[in-house]
């Protein structure tokens, strides 16, 4: 690992101020993605700006019924929060659905949001990665691609932005707030991840320097009914192979009013399926309708070999999910059926294909620092 100083930063604006000095500072939240990159040698600054004890405000009611989450908020305390679990259940699913009940009592808000691919050639050095070491290439588009991504992506980068939670801000319209040396600023969440485009080694539109501070969920109704659904190779302590966050209100005479959906695992950004939404506003809330949508969205997918089966599995989430809260009785949302075998697949012990998991149950932090989720 290459050497670098550690500062522990006391207040927001000190740990900016150092950030704005030292160019190649990077802050430090809960450590649990940037420390091992680190250890890799895919990450290499020069100091860490430990912004751990920094207060930064907890999970607080905003006046137009809204609620303003502090960058420093871990993953556990805002899924089991009062106020998450009743206005918006989908933000507490996608939380207990990621990593493991020790990883979310260490993660933070800000350094989820950040979280880099888990795309094996952007974590490999001896790998090409144009995200990593741009102009090397991308190894995963005729290498291993299954993980990788369908939609936003380009001949320079099929990573994926490898995150639950913003998946789940992506549906809610969060706005990510953020403090530089020139003040708080803020950015919404479909403008604060950005696609490859000619620079895939940027995730995001964050300024260099700043420091997320906070995200705020804005006041919506429809996100009390609104849920999320992971399909994995294992039922818990897995990324995603495809995700669905999603929220939607119908009338009585059976059709929809308002609906939310936002994709995981699908693209380098957390992807709000809008064309899925125009669609279904005004459309009979059924599964062949919601099909046709998720259909739609994903006519623009651009798939490898290893990769090509997220598309019936994201069809098969997003009409499951949207089922669901539409108080449906499908049965046809189980993703596994749509798994393609592949060589690169995980094989159970007999050698035959795993299934792959899909739902969590929500669960909270207990005592012991575990979840109701498997482990
Ligand atoms: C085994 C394992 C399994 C996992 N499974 C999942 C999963 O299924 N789903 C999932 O979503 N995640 C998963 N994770 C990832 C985990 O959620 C992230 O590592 C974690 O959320 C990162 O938060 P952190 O506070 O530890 O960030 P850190 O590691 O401290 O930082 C991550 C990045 O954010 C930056 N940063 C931190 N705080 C701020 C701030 N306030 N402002 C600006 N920049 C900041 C850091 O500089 C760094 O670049 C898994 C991780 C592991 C190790």
């Amino acid at each position: 690992m290459k050497t670098f100083e550690y500062e522990r930063a006391t207040d927001v604006a000190s740990a900016v101020a150092t950030l704005d000095r030292a160019p190649n500072a990077k802050p430090l939240g809960g450590g649990t993605n940037l420390v091992d990159l680190m250890k890799l040698g895919v990450e290499r600054p020069d100091l860490l700006v430990d912004v751990s004890r920094v207060d930064f405000g907890g999970v607080d009611e905003l006046p137009d019924g809204g609620l303003r989450i502090g960058a420093g908020v871990r993953n556990s305390d805002l899924a089991a929060h009062p106020l998450v679990r009743t206005r918006y259940p989908a933000l507490t699913r996608a939380l207990v659905s990621a990593a493991s009940g020790q990883l979310r009592n260490q993660a933070t808000t800000g350094g989820n949001l950040l979280q880099r691919t888990r795309c094996t050639y952007f974590m490999d050095t001896t790998k090409p990665c144009n995200k990593r070491e741009p102009g090397t290439g991308c190894g995963a588009i005729a290498g291993l691609s299954r993980e990788l991504g369908i939609l936003g992506v380009n001949d320079l980068c099929i990573a994926t932005h490898p995150g639950d939670m913003a998946v789940a801000l992506a549906a809610l319209d969060a706005v990510v707030v953020f403090e530089t040396v020139d003040g708080e600023q803020r950015l919404p969440i479909d403008e604060f991840f950005r696609e490859p485009g000619d620079d895939p080694t940027r995730d995001t539109n964050l300024p260099s320097g700043a420091l997320i501070t906070a995200v705020e969920l804005p006041s919506l109704p429809v996100a009390t009914n609104s849920t999320y659904r992971k399909a994995r190779d294992r039922r818990s302590y897995a990324f995603a192979l495809g995700s669905v966050a999603a929220a939607l209100s119908v009338d009585e005479a059976g059709l929809v009013t308002d609906v939310r959906i936002a994709l995981g695992a699908a693209s380098p950004v957390p992807w709000r399926a809008r064309k899925a939404e125009e669609a279904l506003v005004g459309s009979p809330a059924t599964p062949a309708s919601f099909a046709a949508a998720a259909q739609l969205e994903l006519a623009a997918a651009t798939t490898t070999e290893q990769n090509a089966f997220k598309v019936p599995l994201l069809t098969r989430l997003v009409v499951g999910v949207l089922s669901e809260l539409a108080g449906l009785d499908h049965e046809g949302d189980d993703p596994a059926e749509d798994v393609d075998p592949s060589p690169f697949r995980p094989t159970g012990a007999n050698g035959s294909p795993r299934r792959v998991a899909a739902d969590v149950e929500p669960g909270t932090r207990n005592a012991t620092g575990t979840d109701g989720s498997a482990s």
